[in-house]
């Protein structure tokens, strides 16, 4: 990690009234629905069903034993079609498994509920475990994995920020899943040992941290933190600096912080009080170019297509759809791919094209970079292919938040100038 801290403060129109005051909307899936079989970067999953096998909405269908645990649940009932290779929202085609929909949507409890109050620290991580809790704020990491090693924890953080513009789905859950979050995150306490519990929500949803605090107010030690409005405050290092004042190496648990995301705290709560697995995901689909934003729970592995036109379809002719937010989402070229269980968002903005210039030089993509690197340097790097300055630059500690192209005033894409540095060194690696 560089030693130069970028200043970490820049204000991004938000556009969140766009959605953040509609209901969510159910959407249900069309004839099937396709599970992608990876969890993060892992694709070696064992598959539990076999083709003709009749599933219901929380049977248990494959699961990742590499490294770490992660079982993965049906999200629709019906029968077992085999597998398909399908691009993925990673930008990586990959094996997806395939539910034919019987629309019955017939459910099943997959796996007994546990009262977090009497029940022990280790069997509560077992339990996060094998209910498949991942990090919903994104990166789908085992959440268990966090609590294992847990050690002198002070806080432990519970990131509401939503930093990203046009995301509204935290803000809607926590407030319609009140009893499911309040759950999770004492669950969460105790699997910790932290004394303190924060909160963070930007300061500009005062209505959020009123509600929040009025939920745990019997809870000692658990409070709604505000944090400036800025991007990119939902970054745990940001995060863990600003409530902290702790910079570490590689993991906050080197200051004694654990972070994790008001959605896994609600999928967690929902294990333990129902028996429930993550079989639907709660994201955000807005942007200029859908017609009706709005805030939608669906079946993990509904096609991107389906829930565009459950929003009203497109609002022009050409758009750019990206999964996840606007600043750190990956543009796909179409919308055949499913929505996975870490996706927080679809986002479709106008395609219109416009005309960069060369660069100005004028450092404010360094200025403004959180991880303290040179993007403009790291660019020239690629264009002349000389992978030790990007690797003395640092290229690979680049969390690819987008801020350098968002500040850009020649409209270059530095950011994607930058993931190529990142893709090169991998491969040099590897
Ligand atoms: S995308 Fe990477 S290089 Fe650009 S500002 Fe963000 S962290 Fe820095
Ligand atoms: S912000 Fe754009 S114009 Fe300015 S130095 Fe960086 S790449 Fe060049």
């Amino acid at each position: 990690m560089s030693l130069f801290k970028g200043p970490m403060r820049q204000h991004i129109e938000g556009f969140k009234g766009l959605t953040n005051k509609k209901d969510v909307l159910e959407v249900q899936p069309g004839k099937e629905v396709c599970i992608p079989l990876v969890c993060g970067a892992v694709t070696n999953i064992d598959i539990l069903v076999k083709e003709g096998d009749h599933v219901c909405i929380g049977t248990k269908i494959a699961q990742c034993n590499e490294g770490n645990v992660v079982p993965i649940y049906a999200s629709v009932s019906g029968t077992v079609k085999g597998t398909k290779k399908l691009m993925h929202a990673s930008l990586r085609p990959q094996e997806h498994l395939v539910i034919e929909n019987d629309g019955k949507y017939e459910k099943i409890q997959s796996f007994e509920p546990v009262d977090y109050e009497t029940a022990d620290r280790e069997s509560l991580i077992d339990f996060m475990m094998n209910a498949g809790i991942i990090g919903l704020g994104g990166a789908g990491f085992p959440s268990y994995v966090k609590y294992k090693f847990a050690k002198d924890v002070k806080m432990l953080i519970i990131n509401a920020v939503e930093c990203e513009p046009f995301i509204t789905a935290d803000y809607r859950t926590i407030q319609e899943n009140v009893k499911e979050f309040r759950t999770g995150v004492l669950a969460m306490r105790k699997m910790a040992m932290a004394k303190e519990v924060s909160i963070a929500i930007k300061k500009t949803h005062q209505d959020l941290i009123d509600f929040v605090n009025e939920a745990f107010k019997n809870d000692e030690g658990v409070k709604a933190v505000g944090v400036p409005d800025v991007y990119p405050m939902g970054w745990e290092r940001v995060l863990v600096r600003e409530l902290l004042h702790k910079e570490y190496e590689k993991l906050p648990i080197e200051v004694g912080a654990i972070v994790n995301n008001a959605e896994t705290a609600i999928a967690f709560g929902e294990a333990l009080l129902y028996g429930q697995a993550i079989t639907h995901r709660i994201l955000t689909v807005s942007g200029h170019g859908v017609k009706e934003p709005q805030n939608v729970k669906v079946p993990v592995g509904v096609a991107a297509s389906e829930v565009v036109a459950a929003c009203g379809g497109y609002a022009f002719d050409e758009v750019k759809l990206i999964a996840g937010g606007p600043m750190m989402g990956k543009t796909i070229v179409n919308d055949q791919f499913v929505i996975d269980r870490n996706m927080n968002a679809l986002t479709v903005l106008g395609n219109k094209p416009y005309d960069s210039i060369s660069c100005l030089r004028c450092g404010q993509c360094s200025d403004h970079c959180p991880a303290g690197l040179q993007p403009v340097r790291i660019a020239q790097a690629v264009k002349t292919n000389d992978k030790s300055a990007m690797e003395r630059l640092c290229a690979m500690d680049c969390i690819e938040c987008g801020l350098c192209t968002y500040i850009c005033p020649s409209r270059l894409d530095v950011t994607e100038n930058v993931r190529k540095a990142k893709r090169q060194l991998a491969m040099a690696k590897k």
